[in-house]
């Protein structure tokens, strides 16, 4: 906690450990292997929020797999979602009959998930499945199945393990809830 007492101090609580991390990412690992054995797997981290997470998972992964990168604009620096969804990297190689596993860092309303499922549909790829560090089921406002997931959690802010509030908390190890001052103060 030392090394990052300073944005450790913006936060109310720390929600879920980086031991708790390792562990449900070392578990989804090995399920993802069981699962896509045999498959043409591509997996797609979503950037920038996934990285930490996705730089883990594929580590846990014992399979040939490719990795794709897709970065999608949501929130800007706000911490609530406005709807509106934009490609703003796409993948650089075609996922046609491939097996396409989605890495995201949260699903909230579930509404880029959504817009990107039904996008990347259109390629025709084999199948395409979700895999989230964390859910906020609560917070759901479409439909959306997501087939992997490492932590429910309750409605509020979260920063850490690569998910930001505005660019900054990314390096944090440990995902904590965000102090309401921190963006209440910078609207
Ligand atoms: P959705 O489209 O499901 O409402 O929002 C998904 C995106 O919103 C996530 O990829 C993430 O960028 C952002 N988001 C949702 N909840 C949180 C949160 O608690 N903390 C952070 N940092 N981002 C969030």
């Amino acid at each position: 906690m030392d090394a990052h007492s300073t944005i450790y101090n913006d936060l109310t609580k720390i929600l879920v450990t980086r031991e708790e991390i390792a562990q449900a990412v070392r578990q989804l690992g090995m399920q993802i292997t069981r699962d896509f054995a045999g498959k043409d797997l591509v997996m797609v981290c979503i950037l920038k929020g996934a990285c930490v997470f996705f730089t883990d998972l594929i580590r846990e992964v014992d399979l040939p797999l490719n990795t794709e990168f897709m970065s999608v604009s949501s929130y800007g620096s706000g911490t609530s979602s406005t709807g509106v969804v934009r490609i703003v990297k796409d993948l650089d190689r075609n996922i046609e009959n491939k097996d396409v596993l989605i890495v995201e860092d949260i699903v909230d309303s579930g509404r880029t998930l959504s817009y990107l499922v039904s996008v990347l549909r259109q390629r025709h790829p084999r199948s395409i499945s979700i895999a989230t560090l964390l859910d906020k089921p609560a917070r759901r406002v479409v439909d959306l199945t997501v087939q992997y997931s490492c932590f429910d959690i309750p409605d509020a802010f979260v920063v850490g393990y690569g998910l930001d509030y505005d660019e900054k908390y990314r390096n944090l190890p440990d995902i904590g809830v965000l102090s309401p001052k921190i963006y209440e103060s910078n609207p």
